[in-house]
């Protein structure tokens, strides 16, 4: 009998187990650290065997397969023995993507820009009535969705981890929203071990799929020669002009219009409640990728106008003396904040800082010195910060705490500005994540702005 070992007790890894045991294998699911109740509980109501706190090597050892959680780094001791072992490492997506039937799944992957674009793809198709469900790095775990539902679509956000793992898995949608330097920490320091991970976003797709990508994006332009790529291309761009026959999606004045196949739809992007470039690249994206699925064009016009910001992302909290607060916590790279800064249409008090991880501020220079007025480091270890910004913008203040950097935005901000918290940085040295970041932000700001 086929023995799945599964590696990591979070929302992928209780999903993959569960989905084994309703197919009928052994399994077993081993966490080096604390499971949460709430999955623990679930692989109770399943039989699932488990352990947390340590792994059994000889159990793990015993698996003629095993799925690994995207969270646990190829450098895992764990993982080292299972590859020296010879027993084969795929990920949650690969494990569960054999089961999916004749289901079809949009997939999409990128360094910033997934949870929105997947987020506005899964509102247009549960808008036009189809039967889908969201998974990968948001929403439910995929595994568990095939194991417990029966659904027409899958709509999949998945992270260069995911991808990883991944081997003979097909995306009949796969959306590429752009590939910038982040993670390189999980990938030897090498830009193109990421760039090679987001590209298998492609791999095994045929002439019968449909590959999204952005034609704006230097680095997979120059990656796409190096495949030998058979489905139907749709780029969507602002500034190239990347000729396809099957479609794409062009911006121009404010408006694009996304064409796949035969079908077309015109959207007027200062009607989208999602601001910025960026935005309009992730509702091009979603466009295409709706009308890719059969999706009516104009359902698709009225969802992506009735599609609101995701929390975390360019949220706006509050407008109060003038002053209008804008949650961004998620943007943990310099490319986010790059496109945070570039939607900006009034003065900015920006809050940036906490764990750097090996940032070039360069990009955001031209917008720092054009657009804010005051920088508030938030961060116990703001000196690089302060170095890259002081003399680009007017005051760079260096706080070490949430309600000092707050206190420093609301002396700072005059009537008209925006307080942006916008951090470039991940959130591990104040906070737990950047969600609590982000909460804490909005609480402290309801409570005293
Ligand atoms: P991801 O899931 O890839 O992290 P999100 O949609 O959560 O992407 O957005 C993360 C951050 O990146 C946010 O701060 C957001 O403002 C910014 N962002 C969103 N879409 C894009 C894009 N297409 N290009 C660059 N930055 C983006």
């Amino acid at each position: 009998m086929k023995n799945i070992v599964v590696l990591g007790g979070g929302i992928s890894g209780y999903g993959s187990a569960i989905l084994a045991k309703k197919k009928g294998f052994g399994v077993f699911l081993s966490d080096a650290g604390k499971i949460a109740d709430r999955y623990k509980s679930k692989l109770d109501e399943w039989e699932v065997p488990y352990e947390e706190g340590g792994h059994t090597e000889e159990r793990i050892l015993a698996a003629t397969e095993v799925v690994k959680s995207p969270g646990i780094p190829d450098t895992a001791p764990i993982v080292r023995r299972v590859r020296e072992a010879g027993i084969p490492v795929i990920s949650e997506i690969e494990f569960a993507g054999r089961y999916m039937g004749r289901a079809k799944c949009i997939c999409i992957t990128g360094s910033n820009g997934k949870t929105t674009t997947t987020s506005i793809i899964y509102k247009i198709l549960c808008d036009a009535g189809y039967n889908v469900a969201l998974g990968g790095n948001i929403g439910e775990s995929f595994a568990y969705s095939v194991a417990t539902g029966s659904y027409d679509w899958y709509v999949l956000e998945l992270s260069s981890f995911q991808l990883d793992g991944m081997y003979r898995f097909r995306a009949h949608i796969g959306v590429l929203m752009n590939i910038t330097p982040d993670h390189l920490d999980r990938y030897d320091h090498c830009f193109q071990n990421y760039i090679d991970a987001k590209m298998r976003i492609t791999q095994n797709m045929t002439s019968r799929d449909w590959f999204i990508y952005s034609g704006d994006d230097a680095v997979i332009r120059e990656q796409l020669p190096k495949y030998d790529l058979r489905m139907r291309q749709l780029p969507f761009m602002a500034h190239s002009a990347v000729a396809s026959g099957a479609g794409d999606a062009f911006l121009c004045d404010g408006v694009f219009t996304a064409t796949a196949g035969k079908a077309s739809v015109e959207i007027d992007t200062a009607k989208l409640q999602i601001k910025g470039l960026h935005n309009a690249y992730n509702a091009m994206a979603a466009a295409l990728a709706a009308l890719a699925a059969g999706v009516e064009p104009a359902q698709i016009r009225r969802s992506l106008y009735d599609f609101a910001p995701v929390e975390h992302r360019l949220e706006p909290v509050l407008e109060k003396d003038g002053v209008l607060w804008i949650n961004d916590s998620k943007a943990t790279n310099v490319d986010s904040v790059y496109y945070a800064l570039e939607s900006m249409t009034r003065p900015v008090v920006w809050i940036a800082g906490g764990t750097d991880k090996g940032n070039d501020y360069e990009p955001l220079k031209a917008f720092a010195r054009e657009k804010v007025h005051t920088l508030v480091c938030m961060g116990v270890d703001n000196e690089k910060l302060v170095r890259e910004f002081t003399g680009v913008v007017p005051e760079v203040v260096s706080t070490d705490s949430l309600d000092a950097a707050l206190r420093a935005c609301r002396a700072a901000a005059r009537p008209g500005d925006v307080v942006l918290l916008s951090p470039a940085c991940a959130s591990f040295d104040l906070f737990k994540n950047y969600e609590n970041r982000g909460e804490l932000f909005k609480e402290w700001v309801r409570a005293n702005a």
